[in-house]
C-alpha cells in the first residue's frame, strides 16, 4: 500500500478509541467488537488526527507506523481520507443528546399482585420505558403470566425477568414458547441453575448464581459489557447505571436501586414523577466512570456499568464498584495467571486518599509481561 502527502486517516464515527492506564481499547460499536492497542498506538490515532499517513509513517521506526495503520484497515476501524475530504468527515460529537432510554427495577419477595399493579400504573404514568422484574422467591408460571398480561395493556417497551431455576423446571414446553414469543419480553435470567449457558436464538440465559439481593446485579465481567453507541456515548456524560433508573424494592420503596439504603417514600404514598424530581435523587446522574477511582484509568470505562450500591467505600460516592474483578494497572482479570490486587500494585483506593505508585506499577508490568511474551 502506499501513500501520497494528501493521505489522512480517521476512525470511523463508529469505532471510538479509549486509553487506559497500561493500554487501550477501541469499540466497534457497529460490529459491537473490542480490539485492544498499546497507548503508543493510542497516540499515534491521535497524531493521525492533525498529521497526514505518509508524515506518521516516516518519523516512526520499524515501519510500527504501517503495519498498525494496515492493522486498523484491515479491521475496518477506519479509512484514508483525502485532505480535500477532512471536512466532510465528521467524528461523533460527544455532546450530542442521545437519549437514555428510562428504566426501572422492580424487586419482588413475596408474590403481592395489588402492589405489582400499583407499581406498574406508577411507572407507566411516569413514562418509564423499560422494566426489569427481579423474584426473589419462587413464584408459579401462572403468577408470571398474570403480571405479563398486566404489563401488555401498558405501554412499555421492555421488560426482564430475573428468576430462579425452580420456575424454570416447572414449566411446560408450551410455558417456554409463550415466553420466548412474547414481543415484550426481551431478556429472562435463569439463577441458580447447574451450568452457565446462553441459548443462541434465545431469550433465556442461564446463571449458575445463587438468587439473592447482592448476586443480582453488579458484576463486572467482559461478558457484561456493552459496546452498543449509545452507551458509550452516554457512559461519557451520565452514569451508566442509575441514569434515568428508579426501583422499587421488595418492601415497595422507592429507590434509585433496590440494593441502595435510601428510600425517597413508600410506592403507595409518592409519585414516581415527583421522586424523579428530587434532586436527591438524581444525584447519582452525572457521575461517570471518568470521576470513579481506579475506573477513571480502565480502558474499559464506557463499555462498563457503574455500580454505585456496592463499592469499595460506601461513604464515598466516588468509590470503585467493589464487584470488579479487574485491575487496569496490568490488564489482568482476577481469575488470570499473574493477577495482582491494586495494593500488591501500589494503588491505594480508600476513604482518605487516592494515590499510585507509578514505578511499582512500572516494575511489575515488565516482570508480568515480558515473562508472558517469553513464554508465548
Ligand atoms: S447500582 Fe449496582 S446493584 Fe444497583 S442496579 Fe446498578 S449495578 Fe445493580
Ligand atoms: S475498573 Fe471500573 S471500569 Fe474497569 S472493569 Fe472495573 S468497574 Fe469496570
Amino acid at each position: 500500500m502506499s501513500f501520497t502527502k494528501e493521505d489522512y486517516f480517521r476512525l470511523f464515527p463508529s469505532c471510538i478509541a479509549v486509553k487506559g492506564y497500561s493500554r487501550s481499547l477501541i469499540i466497534d460499536t457497529d460490529e459491537r467488537k473490542l480490539f485492544y492497542i498499546g497507548n503508543s498506538h493510542y497516540n499515534l490515532i491521535q497524531e493521525l488526527e492533525t498529521n497526514s499517513v505518509l508524515e506518521i509513517i516516516s518519523i516512526k521506526s520499524n515501519d510500527e507506523g504501517f503495519i498498525f495503520l494496515n492493522y486498523l484497515l484491515r479491521n475496518n476501524l477506519g479509512q484514508i481520507i483525502k485532505k480535500e475530504n477532512l471536512d466532510n468527515f465528521l467524528p461523533i460529537d460527544s455532546n450530542i443528546n442521545i437519549p437514555f432510554t428510562s428504566n426501572s427495577i422492580i424487586d419482588v419477595d413475596n408474590y403481592n399482585f395489588s402492589l405489582l399493579k400499583l407499581s406498574i400504573e406508577k411507572l407507566s404514568l411516569a413514562k418509564i420505558s423499560n422494566i426489569q422484574f427481579r423474584f426473589l422467591n419462587d413464584i408459579s408460571f401462572s403468577q408470571l403470566k398474570k403480571i405479563i398480561q398486566l404489563i401488555e395493556s401498558f405501554s412499555f417497551y421492555t421488560v426482564e425477568f430475573l428468576f430462579s431455576s425452580t420456575l424454570y423446571s416447572m414449566m411446560s414446553k408450551e410455558n417456554i414458547s409463550y415466553l420466548e414469543n412474547n414481543q415484550l419480553i426481551t431478556k429472562i435470567f435463569v439463577f441458580n441453575s447447574n451450568y452457565e449457558r446462553i441459548q443462541r436464538n434465545s431469550k433465556f440465559l442461564f446463571l449458575s448464581k445463587v438468587l439473592n439481593d447482592y448476586n443480582l446485579c453488579g458484576h463486572t465481567s467482559v461478558k457484561y459489557f456493552s459496546s452498543f453507541l449509545e452507551t458509550v456515548i452516554n457512559s461519557k456524560k451520565y452514569n451508566s447505571c442509575l441514569n434515568c433508573k428508579i426501583s422499587i424494592d421488595k418492601e415497595g420503596q422507592v429507590k434509585n436501586c433496590p440494593s441502595m439504603k435510601e428510600s425517597y417514600g413508600n410506592i403507595k404514598d409518592v409519585s414516581l414523577i415527583d421522586v424523579l424530581n428530587m434532586t436527591s435523587f438524581q444525584k447519582f446522574n452525572k457521575i461517570t466512570k471518568d470521576n470513579i477511582n481506579v475506573c477513571l484509568d480502565c480502558e474499559y470505562r464506557y463499555v462498563c456499568s457503574d455500580c454505585r450500591a456496592y463499592t469499595d467505600n460506601p461513604t464515598d460516592i466516588y468509590s470503585r464498584p467493589s464487584k470488579c474483578n479487574y485491575n487496569p494497572y496490568i490488564c489482568k482479570w482476577k481469575n488470570e495467571e499473574g493477577y495482582k490486587t491494586l495494593e500488591e500494585c501500589g494503588v491505594i483506593s480508600n476513604k482518605d486518599a487516592f494515590s499510585i505508585d507509578f514505578d511499582k506499577i512500572v516494575s511489575i508490568n515488565k516482570l508480568l509481561w515480558e515473562e508472558e511474551t517469553e513464554n508465548a
